[in-house]
């Protein structure tokens, strides 16, 4: 598997730090409201990519938290007159849901804040005695000059951060660049540390959660959205770099952003598309194609016109998928496991050159021009039509998208010969009322 990775700039070889275990980190929600499809976009694409690398034999380790500690969290609490574990409950339990509506695996740990705070406030105490960090006030900071490596991810150089954070000064602060690690407050939610009754902040929740649920300073893969980059995870790296001296994970890797009708989508423009609502409207599967037709790593535009062709697109395939399927069953052939080789390892090349779905999506095509010829082809050769509806189930496991799998009885197998054996007779009359049984029982 070959995937971008943003701390190199360079295009790598996954090589997994333990022989076939991959480890993956993705940063989660802070969940204090319905998933939207911007939301959507990095549970795909990982989920994909997990997935990619699991039919490849890998055993994929992947964890991806819940940010439940956030002033967003506590405002919206105090806004509907309830308290946050309420708000963050019933969140998280919207975002599982939406990742089970899109096919998309659990992680297999989704840490929480509110359950790694003894963890976080350690941590912190370490930064302090490192000399990484400092507490002024009963707000703890990082201390960026002490972290000659700062701006390692985001390719930055000091002196240019230095221009833009010196807008919001905070005059606590040693330097304009230091970030909070610990925030005193007695607003909301709050624990007792060695500093203040408060509340840690978001870059120090992520990292150790990361040491914490791998055990370990240096993972495979960190994922998430092209915003988090900076300062999210050059904050990350920064404490992991002062306390155990590696950057955290050996690949890190962004989906793009999603515009709606070219611009960004945001709450106070009013364009924000809930993941609930696209779910109603097109499904699970449209959205995962959507969301595959484009390489994770570019830009997506998405427009009423996008979910409409991915629908008529997949219901190509599922048609064909369908049809392919009872003609087996009325030739009285069972299903195999045994794939077409070629067809799979351009599926499977395509994914491993940097994920890349569009280039994948032309193969499954291509497996459907295959199905399409097979089911015409005199005499049916089921072998081979058995293989290839094998290789296209194969393929849309890998990319999330389910099939239906059609079981006919004996009756519904009968009557579907009596059709065709009208249609042959040439008897219309006949064939009408068998065809007009066989949409009825949703056959055709
Ligand atoms: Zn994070």
């Amino acid at each position: 598997m070959q995937l971008y990775n943003s701390y190199s700039q360079k295009i790598e070889e996954l090589k997994p730090i333990e022989e076939g275990k991959v480890s993956m980190y993705v940063c989660g929600p802070t969940v204090y409201n319905y998933p939207h499809i911007g939301n959507v976009r990095p549970i795909i694409v990982f989920d994909t990519l997990k997935k990619a690398l699991e039919a490849q034999g890998f055993d994929v380790m992947y964890v991806s938290n819940y940010t439940d500690v956030d002033d967003k969290i506590i405002n919206t609490a105090i806004e509907q007159n309830t308290t946050e574990k309420e708000i963050t409950k019933k969140y998280i339990e919207a975002y599982d849901q939406t990742r089970a509506d899109l096919n998309a695996d659990m992680p297999d740990v989704a840490p929480k804040v509110t359950e790694t705070m003894d963890e976080i406030i350690a941590f912190i105490a370490q930064l302090i005695e490192e000399g990484a960090a400092y507490e002024i006030d009963g707000d703890v900071y990082y201390r960026v000059s002490s972290n000659t490596k700062y701006g390692e991810l985001s390719h930055q150089k000091i002196e240019d951060l230095l221009v833009g954070a010196r807008i919001d000064e905070n005059d606590k602060k040693e330097d304009p660049l230091d970030f909070t690690l610990w925030k005193k407050t007695d607003k909301g939610i709050q624990w007792d540390s060695p500093w203040s009754k408060g509340r840690p902040g978001w870059h120090t929740e992520c990292v150790v959660m990361i040491n914490d649920v791998f055990n370990r300073s240096l993972i495979d893969i960190h994922g998430g959205g092209l915003d988090l980059k900076f300062p999210h995870h050059e904050n990350e790296i920064a404490q992991n770099e002062s306390l155990h001296h590696t950057h955290l994970a050996n690949m890190w890797v962004y989906n793009g952003m999603i515009n709606i009708d070219g611009i960004k989508m945001s709450k106070s423009l009013g364009n924000v598309w809930w993941a609930k609502d696209l779910i109603a409207l097109y499904g699970g599967n449209v959205i995962r194609w959507v969301m595959i037709s484009t390489q994770y790593r570019a830009p997506l535009n998405l427009n009423e016109k996008a979910f409409e062709s991915a629908k008529k697109e997949l219901q190509k395939i599922t048609n064909a998928y369908k049809q392919a399927n009872i003609l087996l069953q009325v030739n009285g052939v069972s299903s195999t496991q045994e794939i077409d080789h070629p067809l799979w390892d351009a599926f499977i090349d395509a994914l491993n050159d940097d994920l890349n779905t569009p280039n994948a999506i032309t193969t499954v095509l291509e497996c459907v021009k295959k199905i399409n010829q097979a089911q015409r082809q005199k005499p049916l050769d089921c072998d081979q039509l058995t293989k290839y509806v094998a290789t296209l189930e194969a393929m849309m496991r890998v990319l999330g998208i389910r099939l239906n799998r059609i079981v006919m009885d004996e009756e519904e197998k009968k009557l579907y010969n009596d059709w065709k054996e009208a249609v042959k007779e040439k008897n219309y009359e006949k064939a009408d009322q068998y065809r007009a049984c066989l949409i009825e029982k949703g056959i055709l």
